[in-house]
């Protein structure tokens, strides 16, 4: 018998541990732990995501003869004994980059080895594995353009087949627990379907048409012009080779060249998540520091009433009060919205983006550790290739032009649907009497951003030691 080790890679297709499993001809245990450090950083809607993904990947196993076990634990505990209970002679899982995983998969490999199983793991979460595309010197890119060229000419593995029916070994495993047996609430978003049927079919969608509109719509939140691939991508209920190959035979079929630019430009956002993923594979410890190092600290401000306004959606700036509303009920931003949320906490508020990590960490289906700090770090000008500290995001202006309209703000903050798009634009500039005779229950702006964004910049002087 042979292990395959599920972890983020919640799929039977395209999946290169599960292959390499199978083509062992050792009939294939398939295994998920669900290990108590690892859901002690999870939220409640990330964990019914899992919780179903599991069930969906259960029944395809079940299906042909087989079936998925799970196990509570942790996971240096757990894979060991099932290992061993099952005179399995190997384990394999797909490796996870993060600072976290890594720590616990030494733990995992240490205790196998010990128990005289082999272990091998298998690169399979992105295309081109960190240390694979590098600058003249160093291990890593830092700055994305560079990156992203490399990355578009290399060579992309194909997809690989599920096992077979004849490959799986005849066990059956206990029930999934539910939410509540795993101490969690019931979450406040609604999560996303997050099934391997769910997956292919938004791809086939997407690559049918949204694809090529997507250079044009991408940066408009009213538009649902992405594919919201996100919570798919983060627990591998679609394959980075499948998908790719999908967008590929999209680039095929274009009619245009605009058409074809708007799939690569798609492809350069997946190539974002793979740049990101080698940033953290060699910068761990980026979960809690800040990648680039300033001359002296950033003194960030201690506002917690800030902090609580801006994590309720009720800071009076509206594009801003949206994207935090769409995080509560949906468990996912759009992503120009993210950038425009963290850039208003880390200047207009002048917070740590560790405390905006922290938060989206609690409410997205889709956080993954790397895009995360990545997104983050970026936003506060600590990161890799980041925002120049300089360059302060006007939440009014970014709102006039990515959502004109006012549609996507109306959509996500009620108290405004009778505001017109001009009135909710110039939210700021009302007069008091006025703001509260259009929308009595919404709060005037808690901060002057042009008074911010001075102070904001001089933050950042003076840890650059220039004031
Ligand atoms: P699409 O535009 O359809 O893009 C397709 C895929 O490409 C995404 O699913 C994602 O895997 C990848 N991608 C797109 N943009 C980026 C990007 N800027 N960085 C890295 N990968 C990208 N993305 C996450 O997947 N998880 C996170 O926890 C996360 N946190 C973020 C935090 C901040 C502060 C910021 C600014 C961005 C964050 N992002 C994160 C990146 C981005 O916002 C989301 O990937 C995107 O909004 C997901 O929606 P989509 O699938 O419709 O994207």
């Amino acid at each position: 018998m042979i292990v395959h080790w599920h972890r983020r890679d919640l799929r039977t297709t395209d999946n290169r541990g599960l292959a390499r499993a199978a083509s062992t001809g050792e009939p294939v245990v398939p295994l998920f732990v669900l290990d108590p450090t690892v859901l002690e950083h999870a939220s409640p809607v990330r964990v019914a995501c899992l919780l179903e993904s599991l069930a969906d990947l259960r029944s395809w196993y079940r299906d042909r003869g087989g079936d998925l076990l799970v196990a509570r634990g942790e996971a240096s505990g757990v894979v060991p004994q099932v290992a061993a209970a099952r005179d399995a002679t190997r384990v394999v899982w797909n490796e996870d980059y993060s600072g976290l995983a890594r720590e616990r998969d030494r733990a995992v490999r240490a205790a196998l080895e010990e128990a005289g199983i082999a272990t091998e793991s298998v690169h399979d979460a992105i295309h081109h594995e960190p240390g694979s595309i590098t600058p003249n010197q160093g291990d890593h890119y830092s700055v994305f353009s560079y990156f992203w060229k490399k990355w578009r000419d290399r060579d992309k593995r194909v997809a690989v087949d599920e096992p077979a029916a004849a490959d799986l070994a005849d066990v059956s495993g206990e029930p999934i627990p539910s939410l509540a047996e795993l101490g969690f609430d019931e979450p406040e978003a609604t999560p996303p379907t997050v099934t391997m049927a769910a997956a292919r079919e938004r791809v086939a969608d997407f690559c049918s048409g949204p694809i090529y509109d997507y250079a044009d719509r991408r940066d408009y939140p009213a538009a649902s012009g992405t594919s919201r691939l996100s919570p798919h991508l983060k627990w591998g209920t679609i394959g980075p080779r499948e998908l790719y190959a999908a967008t590929e035979r999209a680039a095929e079929g274009a009619s245009t060249d605009d058409d074809r630019e708007s799939v690569r430009e798609f492809q350069r956002q997946l190539a974002w998540r793979e740049f990101y993923a080698h940033v953290l594979a060699f910068n761990p410890e980026t979960v809690t520091e800040n990648f680039s190092g300033y001359e002296h600290e950033i003194e960030w401000r201690d506002d917690p009433d800030g902090l609580e306004a801006w994590q309720a959606g009720k800071t009076g700036y509206p594009i801003v009060d949206a994207g935090m509303r769409q995080l509560r009920t949906e468990g996912w931003m759009h992503n120009r919205v993210r950038m425009l949320v963290a850039s208003f906490l880390t200047k207009d508020l002048m917070i740590d983006w560790r405390r905006g990590y922290d938060w989206f960490r609690r409410r997205l289906a889709d956080h993954d550790t790397a895009n995360d700090v990545g997104g983050w770090q970026w936003a506060g000008s600590t990161g890799t290739d980041a925002q120049p500290y300089f360059r302060v995001f006007n939440p009014m202006k970014q709102g006039r032009e990515y959502d004109p309209d006012a549609e996507y703000i109306r959509d996500h903050v009620p108290e405004l649907a009778d505001a017109t798009a001009d009135e909710i634009h110039g939210w700021h500039e009302l007069e008091p009497a006025q703001r509260e005779r259009l929308a009595p229950g919404y709060p005037a702006p808690i901060v002057d951003h042009a008074e911010r964004r001075e102070q904001a910049i001089e933050l950042f002087e003076q840890a650059r030691g220039e004031s």
